[in-house]
């Protein structure tokens, strides 16, 4: 059995990239020494405020529990949101694993019911739109993430991608030529005042398997099974897959891929279209509405955004009482 490169304890995961093993303990140091490095670099300090999206899942899990031990180091101070997506057994896991986990780790957890919320699920909308499920369900998620962090003043809302998710996007962006999404792809981006919080991704240099064996030697617990509309056929899904392939062959391709990328996202395009607010909501838009209200108006009958908003604040107030 290999033996940590550290202290010669039994090792739990090899880093081939490094050409080095690494104990349980170890590997938890490295985690969040990189985690850390994520948060310094973004300015996050004593007194801030991250909120952490959590799906159930062994990211966000990894993602919380690192944020939570870093949070009283550093002083700041953690968030959970977990949005029940009413995709059935597995929105029910998620939520069940989601709130072990918060219990777990100390940390308040606001839940966002979208059946509750705006009387719709996922599968319903995506059904009402007659639009991708995957595609609607982002385009809520994001909304929902942002809505509650603005709610919150949060300094940022934190994301459980990993490198091999990041890798992915970043050459599916390649790929299709969305260079403008490249430029949103490093460690943190920057809030507009009042319309946007900004966007960490804290495991921004943790693969998934780095990822996988932190959650597990840590005993975090997490929902294993993945959503039932993930398409093996997609794009990224697809591309995940050669970087892992390739990552076997080429050993630290993928991290090497993203350390040069974050360099240079200033190089990219970027949208230079003026930051608006939707006249429904307050939020940001593109255009009057954003895409939010546009999407619930047209398969509700209503733009919902100020509605949504007023349940987070709802579900907000009740975790500060
Ligand atoms: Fe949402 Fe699609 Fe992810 Fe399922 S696979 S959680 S529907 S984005
Ligand atoms: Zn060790
Ligand atoms: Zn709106």
């Amino acid at each position: 059995m290999a033996k940590c490169s550290v202290c010669g304890a039994p090792a739990v995961i090899t880093l081939r990239s490094q050409r080095r093993s690494l104990c349980s303990e170890h590997l938890i140091e490295y985690v969040e020494s990189r985690v850390e490095k994520v948060l310094r670099k973004a300015r996050v300090r004593g007194g801030s405020l991250i909120l952490a999206a959590i799906s159930g899942g062994k990211d966000s899990a990894t993602m919380l529990a690192a944020l939570s031990r870093l949070s009283s180091r550093m002083g700041f101070r953690v968030i959970a949101l977990h949005i029940d997506l009413g995709i059935g057994e597995y929105s029910r896991r998620s939520r069940e694993a989601s709130l072990s986990l918060t219990k777990m780790l100390d940390v308040p957890l606001v839940i966002i019911d979208l059946k509750e919320a705006i009387g719709a699920t996922i599968p319903e909308l995506a059904r009402g739109s007659r639009r991708p499920v995957c595609g609607v369900c982002g385009l809520v998620k994001r909304y929902v993430i942002n809505a509650a962090a603005v709610e919150l003043g949060a300094s940022y809302a934190a994301l459980g991608h990993n490198a091999d998710d990041i890798a992915a996007y970043a050459l599916k962006s390649f790929l299709t030529q969305d260079l403008e999404y490249i430029a949103k792809l490093g460690p943190y981006t920057e809030s507009i005042e009042g319309l946007a919080v900004g966007r960490l991704r804290p495991l921004y240099e943790i693969s998934e398997k780095e990822s996988f064996v932190y959650a597990v030697v840590n005993k975090l617990p997490f929902y294993h099974e993945e959503c039932p509309n993930v398409d093996p056929e997609q794009l990224e899904v697809q591309l995940k897959e050669h970087i892992s392939r390739l990552e076997q062959s080429k050993p630290g391709i993928r991290l090497g891929l993203l350390k040069r990328m974050s360099k240079r996202l200033s190089e990219y395009p970027s949208v230079e279209a003026e930051a608006k607010a939707c006249r429904h909501c307050g939020l940001l838009a593109s255009a009057e509405e954003c895409s939010f209200c546009r999407l619930t108006q047209r398969v509700l009958g209503k733009p919902l955004g100020l509605k949504l908003r007023n349940y987070i604040r709802f579900r907000i107030s009740a975790i500060k009482a």
